[in-house]
């Protein structure tokens, strides 16, 4: 994929309420948003009040009962939706732009990686739609016991500004599937891509309204959209601290069943018998530096067999020093910037403060010069921290690794879990035995053997435990997550 022009992609503002555009109307508030590379603010987006909310959950309910989408044969749902991944990815040169410009995706990975998976996604719900209508349970002969899988109406979505569309899609592409209506709040950083998402779907045959998109921030479109009364169920990726106030917002509003895809400080257990570091070294480094660590699984810490510390960090530092940071619109950029530069000086702040109370800086701890005014961050790798270092502790969101050294088994167990988080973990090691009693021992919703980072196994679902969140997205689990289960018994006597 080449570069582009930034100022070249038209952006197309607005909520999309209905299967059109709803356009800015006078006295709404309205929210600037800059691009990650470069700080330039390149547009603005309605904030959707309570009035605006109101009218796209409406409209969602309406479409719910009267489109026809919950109702058609399954499979007719699912042609529409293979349809509607077919032009995703046909679109790919338009959305991986968009996605490019507005996130800190990189236009090689948009194009490469976000953009199908998104149609892959959406491609993989559609194959669910006639496959899970319920169950016959067992009962005596005079009876005949059923539940029946029923969506559930209007599905409030809530997604996070790192990577804006694969986040929206494992939202949608289920509840979609499912016969379900949704409304869907992107993050007020990164607007633009899923609105193009939303045209496509109806271009596709979704109808008008099954797919809304509304604009604007957590604390008033959000939070409006969560309590509403229409919305039957909410699903959220983001950070531990806004999914629990929406599970609040859920109690307190219908206790509305919520999905959370939460925090994580994942990390990452290596041992001496670990095969080959070079390759071990790779994918340590791509599990902090990809999206500039900006990634909800990062592999942010790296726990490692005393005598293997030395050689891996090297080769780390090494492969830290490849990263070309750069726009998102360049298309030699591998290192991301950061979203923002409240965010990036967070970052510093964290590493700062690790480093004073005692910490070394191996590599990185430095902004790094991407060639625009955005905010760049230099992989970084701290040595000598503890459990109890802020930056072991808490969920950086940068490229931001530290090292902890262990020699035996239980300790590198002990050290593994984190007391708040548990989403993910990775562990490195020839020995089957003990990869298994890491797999059994660890408090971790995915644990990786030596890899780290998902495949296209949509089957495998995503989720964590602890304050990492609640239910799944991808698999089977995020389908079902997505239907409510009606359960009959009819009196065959009567
Ligand atoms: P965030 O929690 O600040 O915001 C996420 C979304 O919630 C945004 O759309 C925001 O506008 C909205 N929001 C904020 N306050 C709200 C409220 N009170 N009510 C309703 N909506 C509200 O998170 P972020 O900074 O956009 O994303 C980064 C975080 O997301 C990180 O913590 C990361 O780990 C997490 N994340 C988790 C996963 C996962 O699958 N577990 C995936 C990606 C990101």
């Amino acid at each position: 994929m080449d570069s582009f022009n930034p100022d070249d992609v038209a952006i197309r503002s607005g909520h999309y309420i209905g299967g059109e555009y709803v356009d800015v109307e006078a006295g709404e508030r309205r929210i600037e948003v800059a691009r990650p590379s470069d700080g330039v603010v390149y547009a603005s987006v309605p904030l959707a009040d309570a009035g605006m909310v109101d009218r796209a959950v409406e409209n969602a309910w309406l479409a719910f009962k009267h489109s026809g989408w919950a109702r058609m044969a399954p499979r007719e749902r699912a042609k529409i939706l293979r349809r509607f991944a077919e032009l995703v990815e046909a679109d790919a040169p338009m959305l991986g732009r968009l996605e490019a410009l507005g996130s800190t995706r990189p236009i090689a990975q948009a194009i490469g990686w976000d953009v199908p998976f998104t149609a892959e996604g959406i491609r993989f719900y559609a194959e669910f739609a006639d496959k899970l209508g319920g169950d016959v349970a067992a009962t005596d002969h005079d009876h005949l016991g059923m539940t029946i899988a029923e969506p559930y109406g209007v599905i409030g979505a809530i997604a996070p500004w790192s990577f804006p569309l694969v986040m929206a899609s494992w939202k949608i592409a289920p509840a979609l599937a499912a016969g379900n209506a949704v409304v869907l709040k992107p993050s007020e950083m990164t607007p633009f891509s899923v609105l193009r998402l939303a045209e496509l779907a109806v271009q596709a045959g979704v109808p008008a309204g099954i797919f809304n998109v509304i604009q604007g921030d957590g604390r008033v479109t959000g939070d409006e959209l969560v309590r509403h009364p229409k919305i039957s169920k909410v699903t959220f990726t983001g950070s531990t601290r806004t999914g629990a106030s929406i599970m609040a917002a859920c109690a307190n509003s219908g206790t509305k069943p919520v999905t959370l895809e939460l925090g994580g400080k994942s990390p990452q257990i290596v041992f001496a018998d670990a095969p080959r570091l070079d390759d071990v070294a790779r994918r340590i480094a791509g599990a902090i530096t990809g999206n500039a660590g900006q990634v909800c699984v990062a592999g942010s810490r790296l726990l490692v067999e005393r005598s293997l510390a030395e050689p891996l960090a090297e080769r780390i530092g090494k492969i830290f020093a490849e990263l070309k940071p750069g726009a998102t619109w360049a298309a030699g950029t591998t290192l991301s910037p950061i979203i923002s530069a409240p965010q990036a000086a967070r970052i510093e702040g964290i590493v700062g403060r690790t480093l004073e109370a005692g910490a070394t800086l191996r590599y990185g701890g430095v902004r790094a010069d991407g060639g625009a005014d955005g905010a760049f961050y230099s992989p970084t790798l701290l040595t000598d921290v503890t459990a109890h270092s802020e930056a072991v502790r808490e969920e950086v969101f940068g490229p931001v690794l530290t090292l902890q050294t262990f020699d035996t088994e239980e300790e590198a167990l002990a050290l593994a879990q984190h007391p708040e988080y548990g989403l993910a973990a990775g562990v490195h090691t020839a020995d089957l035995g003990r990869a298994l009693r890491f797999v059994r021992g660890l408090e971790a919703g995915t644990v990786w053997v030596n890899r780290y980072g998902r495949t296209s196994d949509f089957m495998i679902p995503t989720g964590g435990f602890k304050r990492s969140g609640i239910g799944k997205d991808l698999g089977r689990q995020a389908y079902e997550a997505n239907l409510r289960f009606k359960s009959v018994l009819i009196d065959l006597r009567a």
